[in-house]
């Protein structure tokens, strides 16, 4: 830190991504991103746009905001167009968190929370997960805080029913609430539909996981008129260009191909039935998984021991240091031949380190 970094920023501790290694090739199944190219469709709107590029994008994201609120059934003044997700929840707590509004979120969930609190400077708290991983709905109700739910939750995959995440809304009528949804579509329940009857909820979803678009960082937030415009205030007030034009095409196409999409999350639904079973034949504990990677331990070969056994070998997977859950890896589904040399390497790692 240099003697001009402000104070204010003194103590932040920034989030750690999953690496982007170029060192040598491996197979990547650290950061949830889907093992598909984007829709056909987008790569060529990206291309033609790029022949653009000389002018703005459109600040309001205009034709992108009609196809995803085409798409989620909404109006279009019920969207807001991010430079991927990790924006939205950034605007969020600048929005609607302050000393008066502390946030709260899970002790095991998306690292970013408490970045963007302590960013922000927002006051949090950390609510403990139960002993299984899965969020108990009661320790949210009537909490008057905002509040900030991954639903799917990572890192563990776990999905809370809509109908909790329905109570958990209605219950903090005075206090927003985040549902962040990255992972939605690998087989939960969205709580878009709710958003026509409370006025407090904010559901967040990404092009980066199910459409194949990480590295082109897009994604939307889907609320009430009233709360995109606040949410407007801030991202005017930061960048309105968030979204590139190349970006912008690419994410009008990949939402209009929903067959691609769907084809692509059926084929990595099975893909993870069929690593569930094989990482149980091998001894590991897997969580029940709604999402596009599974959280999973060995009880006789450490988390940390796993981690780097693969890598040797070539795969990559995400590992925490976090006290709950050291014992575990977070593993990526991909196609059913990473899956294949996933179960391969883990066979030997498992008959050598057990
Ligand atoms: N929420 C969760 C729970 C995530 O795991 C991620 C991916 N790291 C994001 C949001 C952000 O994704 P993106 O910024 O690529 O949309």
């Amino acid at each position: 830190m240099t003697r001009f970094f402000s104070n204010k920023y003194a103590s932040l501790t920034p989030y750690t991504p999953g690496e982007q290694p170029k060192e040598r090739k491996y197979i990547k199944l650290n950061t949830n991103e889907s093992p598909f190219p984007p829709a056909p469709g987008a790569v060529a709107a990206a291309a033609e746009a790029a022949k653009h590029v000389q002018l703005y994008s459109d600040p309001e994201c205009a034709v992108l905001t009609k196809a995803i609120a085409e798409r989620m059934n909404v109006s279009p003044k019920e969207v807001i167009c991010v430079n991927g997700s990790d924006e939205i929840l950034n605007f969020a707590f600048m929005a609607f968190c302050d000393d008066k509004h502390p946030a709260a979120f899970a002790d095991i969930t998306y690292g970013f929370y408490p970045v963007f609190a302590q960013l922000n400077g927002v006051p949090y708290d950390i609510i403990p997960l139960k002993d299984d991983f899965s969020i108990d709905p009661a320790d949210y109700i009537g909490l008057n805080r905002t509040i900030f739910i991954a639903n799917p939750n990572a890192p563990t995959g776990l999905m809370l029913p809509l109908s909790d995440i329905e109570r958990i809304v209605a219950s903090n009528p005075d206090n927003i609430v985040v549902v962040d949804e990255a992972y939605v579509d690998f087989g939960a329940e969205s709580a878009v539909s709710l958003i026509h009857r409370y006025d407090n909820l904010l559901v967040t979803q990404t092009f980066s996981k199910s459409r194949s678009l990480a590295g082109g960082r897009l994604g939307f937030g889907i609320a009430c008129e009233a709360l995109i415009r606040d949410l407007n205030t801030v991202r005017y007030s930061t960048n309105p260009y968030n979204v590139n034009s190349m970006t912008m095409a690419a994410g009008v196409a990949a939402m209009q191909d929903d067959d691609y999409m769907k084809r692509n999350c059926r084929i990595i639904m099975e893909n993870r039935a069929y690593t569930t079973e094989g990482l149980k034949k091998l001894g590991f504990e897997v969580l029940p998984s709604m999402t596009n990677f599974v959280f999973a331990r060995h009880p006789k070969v450490s988390g940390d021991t796993v981690y780097s056994a693969l890598r040797e070998k070539g795969i990559l997977v995400r590992h925490f240091t976090l006290e709950r859950i050291r014992e575990f890896n977070r593993i990526t589904i991909g196609t059913k031949e990473q899956m294949d040399a996933l179960l391969e390497a883990l066979k030997i790692i498992t008959e050598v380190q057990a």
